[in-house]
């Protein structure tokens, strides 16, 4: 049976760039549950107005709401997944185990870097808001300016929690929180990590070896 990817990075290390990858490649599923929380958010449902305040600040989401919203949003006898983004604290791990995963097998993926690089890395961050690719505008700049090379949208925009004040707080976060989470793998014998400042193709090689 094969793995599931449980992958674990501070904001900007590099998981959705892989994720993308896996998924055309390898045939995972990639499910963030940033991305569903600002679907949720797009929709203007109640729930989106509820946690846009607290994504816009940088805050953690409730444990409860997210949890929802995972479980709503996949089906493990289906497909092979790539959890990004979840989880952010022990109980949230905990919880993808005994309720979600129930006994499949899943690697943890740290995605290490130094947390300097990430602020700029942050901030010139570009999403194609119609299929999603990732760009940086320094380093992976779109072939035509303001134009998705993968599906020629001319959507590129800037994260509402990608600007400078929010990022910081953000880090803080991660960092404030994912040392228990990554003792909860190592302890257990699931985590592998990766030096996130590696090209993306030797990373997707790493990873690909594993799975
Ligand atoms: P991300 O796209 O993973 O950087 O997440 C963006 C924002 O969504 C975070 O700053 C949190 O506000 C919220 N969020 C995403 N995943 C979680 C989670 N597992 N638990 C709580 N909040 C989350």
């Amino acid at each position: 049976m094969k793995s599931h990817l449980i992958f674990i990075g501070a904001p900007g290390s590099g998981k959705g760039t892989q994720a993308s990858k896996l998924v055309s490649d390898r045939g995972f599923k990639h499910i963030s549950t940033g991305d569903l929380l600002r679907a949720e958010i797009a929709k203007q449902s109640a729930l989106g107005l509820e946690v846009k305040k607290v994504m816009d600040a940088g805050q953690l989401v409730s444990d409860d709401l997210v949890i929802r919203l995972l479980q709503a949003n996949i089906d493990l006898n289906a497909s092979q997944y790539i959890f990004d983004g979840y989880p952010r604290n022990i109980a949230q791990a905990q919880t993808l185990d005994k309720e979600v995963l129930k006994g499949s097998p899943s690697i943890a993926v740290y995605f290490e870097i130094n947390m300097s690089k990430l602020v700029e890395r942050l901030t010139n961050r570009r999403t194609c808001k119609d299929c999603g690719a990732i760009y940086n505008l320094i380093s992976k700049k779109p072939k035509i300016t303001g134009t998705c090379d993968q599906c020629g949208g001319t959507n590129l925009v800037q994260r509402a929690d990608d600007k400078e004040d929010v990022i910081t707080n953000r880090l803080k976060v991660f960092q404030d929180t994912v040392d228990p989470v990554l003792k909860y793998y190592q302890d257990l014998g699931r985590l592998m990590k990766v030096d996130a400042e590696m090209s993306p193709d030797v990373i997707f090689n790493q990873i690909s070896s594993k799975v």
